[in-house]
């Protein structure tokens, strides 16, 4: 009985032992700054501390400017706040103090009311971010404090272990606050998230103990201490965030002496000094009083067991220390490449620009993106995959100076961060060297790969002043060195924005554009060259732009891609044709077939293409009625959804060109496996055609090989006579191109059938 008693006891006694020291820290606070609102230092007139050097000029500005006023924020708990007496506490107050003592200065402190400008002060104790919002104040270039955001729960929520991560949250109902940065970046990382705004951290308590939320996201330092001082039993940390809230001193800008100043005191105390910290991490306070009292009756039991529980104490220290900066690291570098992640990379990038703006050398930024990265991956698997990008990341790594960042910036991008740039021919330089490093073959389990990269560069201030354009700018001058053939890099320029901008109107009014009935669908002919008669025609999408005027598939069928929207347009053409068939049907013959062109993203959605089938069915018309011109890429490697998809519309009767043959992988006997009726010989061959020319033998020898394989050919872009006698000579089945008719509206469509000749 005695024994378990005395169990029982031994945790208690473990936090007892908490509970006096924070008692007496408790004690320390109500009576530390007793005097009035001036942080004195501890011996006026005393030598600066050593641990600080400054400069002569330096040293006469704090002569002259012995008391520094600053201004405190009255209701942040726990880093700046004021008590019932009027004084101001917190943790940049102890900063401050420490400050003081090291420089022998005084703080004069002054109010600082939330919502509204600083007063007349030199300095603001205490500022989140590094943009500063009052226009004369600029924050120091390192924050002395950082905090992570952490995801707190209700005690009763049963789902508590599934919760490890902001992932976790996904269609949850997460309370935030509504101001600052944390609301701003969950919305954009997380959008499946469901934020709950509040004003102050009393409505997200109110929120979780109701049930409203299911959880609430805010600053550790700040709601540990609101929980513990208000004994809020019902909320439970769960984890960690990667984002974190960085707390800056301020200073006026014209004093540039004291930022310096106050910069290197900052290098001397150090950003989240433990030994401020301490006194604001508070932890159980449940039952303090009771715990007090048994604390006196087991003194003796607490005094004998000290030395084992100091060593105790010590272990979990030291354990908790180990898995703070574990969850820190996991928050901030990419598992895989052990790089910093997108995540440190903004905060160094951040620091960069700040240290830019003092030194007046720009920041280059190299946006890399592995070029056949994916095929790696998909044709030799992702552990392979995953072995190749960290190898390219110790490359990369080896190609910048040791203080530039490199950073994975997901998937197969890295990001480096390089300061100082005194000459662009530094980073043109460094980016050679990232392309030759990553071209070299890559020995993998035995088998060797090769990639390439394109990289675009972006530099500080003179392309972006924030974060965010940086790095889109760095991303769209990536984008162009793709576009002009991979393996380069490319400097962001005007002209690439003003491309991107363009692309970006189209992607806005193309999504308009469909309800507005903006498309028009043209018809080209495909004549027959034995016999001369009109019985194909390529249907052609036109977009007739409310103020742009017409604009050419080539410019929206991309963006159409990109952004979802083929798989809506691709389905109003398909529509479109078919109901414009009965009419071509009635002027030319109920053969006549209609040729649709067929984007590769929209097999992405096989239940739209299928119900093609049901279509077909409910208008009455044949499945030869149709054909659809697919590229090679399609069937170059095939999903079993994509073989599926053709082989049921080919089924229902509908028939399938290859268009553009001759500019991808160009086999014919393996297109024959997919039951191809018609290849289109792409335009650029038909252009050059020439006696003796290669195009001529080319053309001549895919022309004779389907004619084997029972497949049937159409020239493209006939434009003269003599391309005509060419193609008829090497017995090409079909013609199309403006030398018969250019693409036309439907009524003039109607009339061409009937007046063609060859
Ligand atoms: P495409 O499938 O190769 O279409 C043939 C293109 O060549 C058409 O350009 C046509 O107007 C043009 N053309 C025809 N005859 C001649 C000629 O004699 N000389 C020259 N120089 N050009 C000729 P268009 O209409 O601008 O279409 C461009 C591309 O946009 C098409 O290339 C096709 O890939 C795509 N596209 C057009 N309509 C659609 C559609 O409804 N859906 C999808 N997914 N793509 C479409
Ligand atoms: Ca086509
Ligand atoms: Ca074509």
């Amino acid at each position: 009985m005695r024994t378990s008693k005395l169990g029982n006891l031994l945790p208690l006694l473990k936090i007892m032992i908490v509970h006096v020291i924070i008692g007496c820290t408790f004690f320390y606070s109500a009576t530390a700054h007793a005097a009035e609102e001036v942080i004195q230092s501890a011996t006026p007139n005393h030598t600066l501390n050593p641990d600080i050097r400054l400069t002569p000029k330096e040293k006469a500005w704090l002569q002259q400017n012995p008391n520094i006023r600053v201004a405190v924020k009255s209701a942040w708990m726990p880093i700046e706040f004021k008590l019932e007496s009027e004084r101001h506490r917190g943790i940049s107050v102890d900063y401050l103090t420490e400050i003081s003592k090291l420089l022998n200065v005084n703080f004069t402190i002054v109010d600082f009311p939330e919502n509204s400008q600083p007063g007349a002060v030199d300095m603001l104790a205490g500022v989140i971010g590094q943009q500063v919002k009052y226009p004369n104040f600029r924050a120091l270039s390192q924050p002395f404090l950082v905090v992570p955001f952490v995801i707190y729960i209700h005690h009763d929520n049963p789902q508590s272990m599934l919760i490890n991560s902001l992932d976790d949250l996904k269609s949850k109902r997460v309370a935030v606050f509504k101001h600052g940065i944390l609301a701003q970046k969950i919305s954009e990382n997380y959008p499946n998230i469901k934020l709950v705004h509040v004003n102050i951290a009393n409505e997200a308590f109110q929120l979780l103990e109701a049930g409203k939320v299911d959880a609430y996201v805010g600053n550790e330092l700040v709601v540990d201490y609101h929980v513990s001082v208000h004994r809020m039993k019902y909320v439970k940390k769960v984890a960690l965030t990667p984002f974190a809230s960085s707390v800056y001193m301020a200073v006026n800008q014209d004093n540039q002496e004291l930022a310096s100043i106050l910069e290197k005191s900052m290098a001397v105390i150090g950003q989240n000094n433990e030994d401020i910290l301490k006194n604001w991490q508070i932890h159980d306070t449940k039952n303090e009083k009771t715990l007090r009292l048994l604390g006196l009756l087991v003194a003796v039991v607490f005094i004998l067991g000290l030395i084992k529980l100091y060593r105790l104490t010590q272990n979990i220290k030291r354990q908790k220390a180990e898995s703070k900066q574990q969850m820190w690291h996991q928050a901030n570098y990419d598992h895989l490449t052990s790089l910093p992640n997108r995540h440190l990379l903004q905060n160094r990038l951040e620091l960069a620009m700040a240290k830019a703006d003092r030194s007046k050398l720009p920041v280059g930024i190299l946006f890399i993106d592995l070029d056949n990265f994916k095929h790696v991956n998909d044709t030799s698997g992702h552990s392979t995959g995953d072995l190749l990008l960290s190898e390219a990341a110790k490359r990369i790594a080896r190609c910048v100076r040791h203080d530039d960042t490199v950073a994975r910036f997901g998937g197969d991008e890295f990001m480096v961060v390089m300061s100082d740039i005194r000459d662009v021919y530094t980073l043109e330089k460094s980016c050679q060297k990232i392309l030759y490093e990553l071209q070299q073959p890559f020995l993998i389990e035995k088998d060797t790969f090769f990639i390439s990269a394109s990289i675009g560069v972006t530099l500080y201030p003179d392309d972006g002043a924030r974060y965010e354009e940086l790095l889109s700018h760095a991303d769209q001058a990536m984008y162009e060195a793709k576009k002009m053939g991979k393996n380069c890099y490319q400097f962001f320029t005007e002209s690439i924005q003003s491309a991107s901008l363009k692309k970006l109107s189209i992607s806005n009014d193309l999504r308009k554009a469909q309800n507005n009935n903006e498309f028009v669908l043209y018809y080209q002919p495909i004549v027959n060259l034995h016999d001369g008669k009109i019985t194909k025609a390529e249907a052609l999408i036109r977009w007739i732009h409310p103020v742009k005027g017409a604009i050419g598939p080539t410019d929206f069928i991309p963006i159409a891609e990109e952004s979802g929207l083929i798989h809506a347009l691709g389905d109003w053409v398909f529509k479109q044709a078919l109901h414009d068939l009965a009419a071509i049907r009635a002027a030319a013959g109920s053969d006549f077939q209609i040729s649709i062109n067929v984007s590769p993203y929209q097999f992405q959605d096989p239940d739209k293409l299928l119900n093609w089938i049901n279509l077909i069915q409910t208008q009455a018309v044949k499945g030869a009625n149709i054909s659809f011109e697919i590229t090679e890429r399609l069937l170059l490697e095939p999903s079993s959804s994509v073989i599926n998809t053709i082989s049921q519309l080919r089924a229902a009767g509908m028939e399938l060109s290859i268009d553009d043959f001759g500019t991808g992988y160009s086999a014919l006997a393996y297109l024959k496996k997919f039951d191809i009726d018609y290849v289109k010989i792409d335009k650029s061959f038909i252009q050059n055609l020439a006696a003796d020319s290669y195009d001529a033998a080319l053309c001549e020898s895919i022309i004779h090989m389907a004619r084997k394989l029972d497949i049937k050919v159409i020239a493209e872009g006939v434009e003269t006579e003599l391309q005509k006698n060419f193609l008829r000579q090497f017995q090409c089945d079909y013609g199309q191109g403006y030398l018969f008719s250019k693409p036309q509206s439907l009524h003039h469509f109607l009339n061409v059938l009937g007046e063609v000749e060859t």
